[in-house]
This record gives C-alpha cells, structure tokens and sequence, in this order.
C-alpha cells in the first residue's frame, strides 16, 4: 500500500504518445515526475528458427591482462543481415552457437547486451558491440566452460555467425531522455548496456546528472575505464563510481559493492535519487539486485521500488532479505535487467 501511493505519480507509456510536462533543467532537477515514454524498437526481426549471418569485425579483450577474468569488446559487422542499423543500447543480440548438446539437440541462443549507442559502434550503423565473458568455472572439482561465450571469444575478425533479434523492448532509454538524472549500477559484463547508453546521452549533450556505479572484483576487470574516467574528467554531471569488492574497504573495514555507494557516496547520490525525475537501471549479476533494493529501502527511495503480498502491506524498513529477494520489484522508474 505505502509503495502503491508512491508510485501513483509515475507514467510510463511506449511509443509516441506524447509526453505531458517538459522541464528545464539546471544541473539539477526539477520537482516533477515526467512521463517516461519509451521508444518503438523493433524486435524479434530474426529468430532461432530464422536466424541471419552476420560478421566479425574485431574482437579484443577489455580486462587488464593480469586479470583472471578474460572479458572481450566484440564488434559485429551487420551488412547483409537485415539488422542494419537496428539494435538500440539496452537491447540484446542474439546468438546461435554451432554445434549440438549432450542430448543431440542444435545449441539454444543466447543473449549478449549492446554495448554500442543505438546509432552504432563508431557511428557506422552496421556495426554493432558487445561485450563478452568467457563463462567458465569449476564446480565440485570439475572445470566447465561456457559454450556459446567461449565460442564468441575465439571467433576472428572475418568470421561469420548466426545471430537473432533484436531483443528486448523495456531496458531502453526513454525517447525523452533529456527529462531524466541517471543512476547505472553495473556488475562486470552489466557496463555494456551503459556503455551505449551513456555515450548517447552524452552525444545529445545531456544536461542532468549521469551517475555510473561499477562493480567487480579486482581494479583488472574494469571496464571501458578510460572512456568513463575521461567522461568525469570532462562532464561536470558525469560521476564515475568504481567499487572493487576484492580490494577496497568502507571506512568499517566492510568490502565495497555496487549497493554500499548508495550509503558511501550519499552526499552526491542523495539529492539525486531524492529527485523525482531520477531513473534507476540495474545491469549485471543475477542476484545484485537484492543488496540494492535494500539499500534503496534503507535509505527511504522507496519510489524506485514496488512490492506485493505481505510486502506490500509492511513498512519498507521492515521488508526482511527473503521480502526483497521475492516480493520487491522495480517500480516503473527501474530498469532491471539481471543474468
Ligand atoms: C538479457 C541478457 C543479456 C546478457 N548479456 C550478456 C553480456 O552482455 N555479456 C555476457 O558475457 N553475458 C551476457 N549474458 C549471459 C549470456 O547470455 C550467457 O548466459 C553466458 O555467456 C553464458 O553462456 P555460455 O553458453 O558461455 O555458458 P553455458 O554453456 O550456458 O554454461 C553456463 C555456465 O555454466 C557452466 N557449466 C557448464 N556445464 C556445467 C555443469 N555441468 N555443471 C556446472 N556448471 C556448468 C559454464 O562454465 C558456464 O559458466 C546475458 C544474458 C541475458 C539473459
């Protein structure tokens, strides 16, 4: 009930429905929700049963090289494929890895984020980015390994593959992105979708604030940090968060996550989420979420969140671990999107 009241001001249409107040904007941020208006994308052009071909034009690793973690940059050449200038950031690529499983049944798809803004890696509209962990891990004394991200990782420029989508038509910039302050909470991989994104806000010459919390676990998986790092260095509204679980330490001694900035980083988050026209989006590490809504909940954004059952009827600063992991959801101004 209390989340149900809050959230009672939040519009959200698709499509091109008018949008009902503009708002100017200082460096902050007026006191009035705007509609979020998502844009009509395409999706599903191609799929499993109708896949279309599509090209390698590079492919590089992105962590340090000290890295026990091996991420890559992968570009795809769409030429040819239908999917020319298709894919927006937020978006997911499909992709079919060759081969068969132990069953004899043709490999499933899977999803890899855009990591290129909607226009396309380096502007060129057939080109378009992802970013790529090698899957593999050892359970119970065994060493696996992931087929289809292995299979993206060996692949060379030139090589072809057989790809899906677009998919996904929620995870997107609102067409009336300007009207908008940013918090990104990554994880890893999670970065790709804000990769994009943020470098079109920018492009736009965005005016609110842009707030990108990185998570992982060694200062070597950091990623695109000289892109980000030269942002903040250029964008008075650009803020640069790196929190890295395996090294840096709270003032308490405790390990830094992507949720304890919401707590280290309060005197410049605070007014932000406070704002009424501040859009959260999550992106990463299935599970990342919870700690968030917590902190969120903590901290009193309830509007970020919504809950149901026996959620719904408690005060937020009651809701319990098992009530965040199950009853509490992204609200209309969050964006979720946890693999
Ligand atoms: C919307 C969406 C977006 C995504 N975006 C990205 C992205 O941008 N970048 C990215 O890297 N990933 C992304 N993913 C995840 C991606 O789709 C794949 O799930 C991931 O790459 C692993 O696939 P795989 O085929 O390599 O591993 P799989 O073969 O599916 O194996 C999965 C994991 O299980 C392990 N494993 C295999 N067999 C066993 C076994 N018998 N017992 C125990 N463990 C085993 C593997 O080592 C691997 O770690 C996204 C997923 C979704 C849903």
């Amino acid at each position: 009930m209390f989340l149900a009241a809050a959230l009672c001001h939040t519009n959200v249409t698709q499509g091109t429905a008018p949008h009902t107040q503009k708002l100017t904007h200082s460096s902050l941020i007026e006191n009035l929700m705007p509609e979020i208006t998502l844009p009509d994308v395409e999706i599903n052009l191609f799929t499993p049963k109708n896949p279309t071909t599509a090209k390698i034009v590079e492919n590089y690793v992105c962590t340090e090289e000290s890295s026990p973690n091996v991420i890559r940059h992968i570009t795809i050449d769409l030429e040819g494929s239908g999917l020319e200038g298709v894919f927006r950031s937020g978006q997911s690529i499909g992709i079919l890895p060759p081969g068969e499983n132990d069953k004899g049944k043709p490999h499933k798809l899977r999803l890899y984020s855009v990591s290129s803004p909607s226009k396309g890696e380096g502007g060129n509209p057939n080109y378009v980015s992802t970013t790529v962990k090698r899957a593999n891990e050892e359970v119970d004394g065994v060493f696996y390994t992931g087929i289809c991200s292995n299979y993206l990782s060996n692949l060379k420029p030139g090589d072809e593959l057989s790809i899906t989508g677009p998919s996904g038509k929620r995870y997107l910039l609102p067409s009336n992105a300007d009207e908008f302050n940013y918090v990104f909470f990554a994880t890893g991989t999670g970065v790709a979708p804000f990769r994009g994104m943020i470098m079109e806000l920018i492009e736009a010459g965005h005016k609110g604030q842009i707030v990108l919390i990185f998570g992982c676990p060694y200062r070597t998986d950091l990623l695109y940090k000289s892109y980000f790092e030269s942002l903040e260095k250029e964008h008075d509204n650009v803020h640069y968060i790196k929190m890295i679980s395996r090294e840096d330490r709270r003032s308490d001694g405790s390990k830094k996550y992507v949720q304890t900035a919401i707590e280290d980083y309060d005197e410049l988050l605070a007014p932000i989420l406070a704002s009424d026209n501040t859009l959260v989006y999550l992106c990463g590490m299935k599970g990342m979420q919870t700690g968030i809504y917590e902190q969120l909940a903590k901290k009193g954004y309830t509007d970020y969140l919504t809950a149901k059952g026996e959620a719904a009827e408690k005060d937020p600063s009651e809701w319990t671990w098992e009530d965040l992991k199950t009853s509490v959801k992204p609200s209309d101004r969050t964006f979720e999107e946890v693999y």
